[in-house]
């Protein structure tokens, strides 16, 4: 990190700063110039509150030279992190199908789109049993009821679940879910990340509409620091200035977080495009960019659907897209899993 220092900055002030950077246990490198004067700090500066340093009299600027993120980051963590859930793994050339409804609806619902999925090759279950929606007189999901046809329907197939919390308060909910979904409107949750950073389980961890790629990392890095480092990223398409799809698939997202980061990277190309004939090019694109696994809308009656019809696939349209996943998959060197 480097603090340009004020023109007007004398040197009692400049003497009190670097004291007091150095009771952090951080090594200041002090440099005059015939312009300017800049104090080069090493160690630890993650814990560093920049906010905080502006505010310091004898401080004109202070620039970052390293990401603000530990756990998160590939730089001390070279190797592509693989994520056990069960039997099953994420990551490292290991990819993964996420597929279901947007919300519980019924047993009758969530069974028929489990099996349908399961037997186009989907390896994990989703479907939301607390919804975040932005009306607040929309269906908000069947709740505890929600989680408990989950894992009836998990028990018929056998297929892993994920499904979405909202609050710290609902984890007693999910202790036999397998992979807990922290939903773009809560990418921001602070307490709920802490709270998830003291379990084990898997976390996917989706990206907020309006996040930056440093931010989401910094959310990762929140349930890595309480010990859970089972994070697996999620890209669900951020808001742009264009209205004609719900939002905006960022594809640059994959490299990036690949190149910053170890943890996989799940697309989730539903909520990005908000209409069913995108899924499938989304989804190969998302595929050749590197991702490790697809979330995807699946209903058995879309146009009825309680929440999110207009991007749900029905069961014969995502064995199609399935079919296609497969091949792509295999084809970009990705171990398809289809225990
Ligand atoms: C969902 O997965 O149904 C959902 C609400 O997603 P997001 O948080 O990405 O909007
Ligand atoms: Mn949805």
């Amino acid at each position: 990190m480097i603090l340009i220092l004020k023109q007007t900055a004398n040197q009692e002030q400049i003497q009190a700063l670097i004291a007091k950077l150095e009771a952090r246990q951080l090594t200041v490198h002090y440099s005059r110039g015939e312009q300017s004067t800049l104090l080069g700090l090493v160690g630890d500066t993650a814990s560093i509150d920049i906010d905080n340093l502006r505010a310091d009299d004898a401080i004109e600027d202070v620039k970052r030279i390293s990401e603000p993120y530990k756990l998160a980051n590939r730089r001390f963590h070279p190797l592509d992190s693989q994520i056990k859930v069960g039997e099953r793994t994420i990551g490292e050339g290991f990819f993964q199908v996420i597929a279901g409804p947007c919300s519980v609806e019924s047993a009758e619902q969530l069974t028929c789109v489990a099996h349908s999925v399961k037997a186009s090759g989907a390896t994990f279950l989703r479907g939301g049993a607390f919804k975040p929606r932005t009306s607040p007189y929309s269906f908000q999901g069947l709740e505890e009821e929600g989680i408990r046809l989950l894992l009836e329907a998990k028990r018929q197939t056998g297929l892993p679940i994920v499904t979405e919390i909202m609050s710290d308060s609902q984890l007693k909910d999910f202790d036999e879910v397998d992979i807990i979904q922290v939903g773009a409107r809560n990418m921001q949750n602070f307490r709920l990340l802490k709270a998830l950073g003291y379990i084990k389980k898997p976390i996917l961890l989706k990206r907020g509409l309006a996040n930056t790629i440093e931010e989401f990392l910094m959310s990762a890095e929140y349930i890595m620091a309480g010990g859970n480092e089972n994070v697996i990223l999620c890209e669900r398409g951020i808001r742009t200035f264009e209205t004609s799809i719900r939002n905006n698939l960022d594809i640059s997202a994959i490299p990036l977080l690949k190149r910053y980061s170890h943890l996989p990277v799940v697309i989730d190309p539903s909520h990005a495009a908000g209409i069913t004939w995108m899924v499938q090019p989304l989804s190969r694109a998302a595929i050749a960019a590197g991702a490790d696994g697809l979330i995807i809308e699946v209903h058995n009656d879309p146009k009825h659907a309680l929440c999110d019809g207009a991007q749900s696939l029905n069961p014969q349209e995502f064995s199609k897209v399935m079919e296609d996943i497969k091949r792509r998959a295999n084809f970009e060197g990705r171990q398809f899993d289809l225990k």
